[in-house]
């Protein structure tokens, strides 16, 4: 089945499933009311919005010079800088790293550039284990699903829905409690910690000026993840950088109030490579894979640059009537969401994910809580624009609108037919299309040009 067939299906049936749309709605409408105390901290919003915005637009358009930076920087302390052009790439130099420290099990922090090179499928396939220490991460992993937003990995699961979970899998005696699910999460975690070769993360931002890697989390594993393993490796988009630490200010309350409703996030760490000689804990050895992946494809078309600007805060998801209805997994992409349907065309393919862009009413709710300001509905347009400009439109589409492009331009076709049979013809070609859900096109009965005529008598 093709991607968009199976997309029609799939959002069909999580649209009309009300078991996931009252989960779905109970979860946002917690994380609604914690952005809108969030919110408070500031005193101007809109302005961090427009520094914010400024900072990232003038950072992607001298990508190449930053990267240059933190590369030099971080290698100076001691890091190595792997650069990785796509995924095949990345998974085999990490493959290389995992042969060379003889790894059998690592531990892994949340991070959506891992996802989006299936790194987990790799190594279980070179027989390493690859353990998830973010909760949400756990609880899919454990589900054997995809992450369902790229905040809230789980946010489809119901309190009940991961006591059942747990008790199937790790065999637990049935709980409705959350502290006791939270607990057996954690000692079971415990010890992967400490046997794991190598952590790996991914990265918040990188920070040109001193060649560190940004991350941020809510639990601490990240650290953990990072504090055992005598190897680091961190995979990071390239568009993740910032000039300098001291942007940090700006973008680290504004991606939590965006993403969680939080101040700033609990736990904050900037890597700066591996342990030094006078330091006491820390890895051996750190690496930081830089993942283009699609990314310069974006890089090179100027008008589509600012997507590059987003810092996976998730609140154009939330905001989003469409993901709403049809839920996470429905994309079937790593990215979700308004965002993820701007960028994944451009990382995964066009004509395998050009209906995403289509599946948007355009309302605009993206753009206007984006903290980085990028104008994500108009980007979807420029997405349109592609796919028809590349030929991807199927032939029934390109059909139509010829013969609806010839009948526009011309008066004399216009008002060939009588209302009756122009309403017939559309209403039929439009059935299971346009008009299944819609009310169908209607001709008035008289045209134009006599209401004209008429009125001028
Ligand atoms: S596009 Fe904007 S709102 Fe959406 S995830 Fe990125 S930064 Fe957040």
């Amino acid at each position: 089945m093709s991607k968009l067939k199976q997309f029609l299906q799939d959002s069909e049936t999580k649209a009309f499933d009300l078991g996931h749309r009252n989960t779905i709605r109970f979860n946002i409408g917690k994380y609604n009311a914690a952005v809108q105390r969030g919110l408070t901290q500031y005193t101007d919003h809109e302005l961090a919005r427009e520094r914010a915005s400024y900072i990232k637009t003038n950072t992607i358009n001298n990508l190449d010079k930053y990267l240059m930076e933190f590369e030099s920087n971080f290698t100076a302390r001691g890091g190595k800088v792997i650069w990785a052009r796509d995924a095949q790439e990345a998974l085999k130099e990490i493959g290389e790293i995992m042969k060379r420290k003889r790894a059998r099990s690592i531990v892994k922090s949340k991070s959506m550039t891992t996802e989006e090179v299936h790194l987990n499928d790799y190594l279980e396939k070179n027989g390493i284990e690859a353990v998830e220490t973010d909760l949400g991460e756990y609880i899919v992993q454990l589900a054997e699903q995809r992450p369902y937003h790229i905040v809230t990995p789980a946010m489809h699961m119901s309190k009940k829905d991961i006591a059942d979970l747990f008790v199937e899998k790790l065999k637990i005696a049935p709980t409705d409690s959350a502290e006791e699910l939270v607990g057996v999460a954690r000692r079971l975690l415990r010890d992967k910690y400490t046997s794991a070769e190598v952590g790996i993360t991914g990265g918040n931002f990188l920070l040109a000026d001193i060649g560190g890697v940004a991350v941020t989390e809510n639990e601490g594993n990240g650290r953990l993840s990072t504090a055992f393993p005598k190897t680091h490796i961190a995979i990071v988009g390239i568009e993740k950088m910032l000039p300098s630490v001291m942007d940090l200010d700006l973008f680290w309350p504004l991606l939590s109030t965006s993403g969680t409703g939080q101040n700033v996030t609990i736990y904050n760490t900037i890597f700066t490579g591996p342990r030094q000689p006078k330091e006491k804990d820390g890895p051996e050895e750190m690496y930081v894979v830089l993942l283009d992946n699609g990314r310069t494809e974006l890089l090179a078309q100027p008008e589509k640059r600012e997507a590059l600007n987003c810092i996976r805060c998730g609140a154009c998801l939330n905001i989003c009537p469409v993901y709403k209805n049809i839920g996470g997994h429905t994309y079937e992409t790593t990215y979700s969401g308004p965002i993820g349907s701007v960028i994944t065309p451009h990382l995964s393919g066009m004509e395998e994910n050009k209906h995403l862009s289509f599946a948007s009413s355009l309302c605009g709710a993206c753009t206007s809580v984006c903290p980085v300001k990028i104008n994500i509905h108009n980007l979807l347009l420029l997405n349109r624009k592609q796919s028809v400009e590349q030929g991807l439109a199927d032939s029934q589409e390109k059909l139509a609108f010829k013969y609806w492009t010839k009948a526009m331009k011309s008066r004399t076709l216009m008002n060939l037919a009588p209302a009756g049979i122009k309403n017939f013809v559309v209403k039929r070609f439009t059935k299971d299309t346009w008009s299944k859900r819609r009310e169908p096109v209607h001709f008035p009965p008289k045209t134009f040009n006599q209401l004209w005529k008429e009125r001028k008598k």
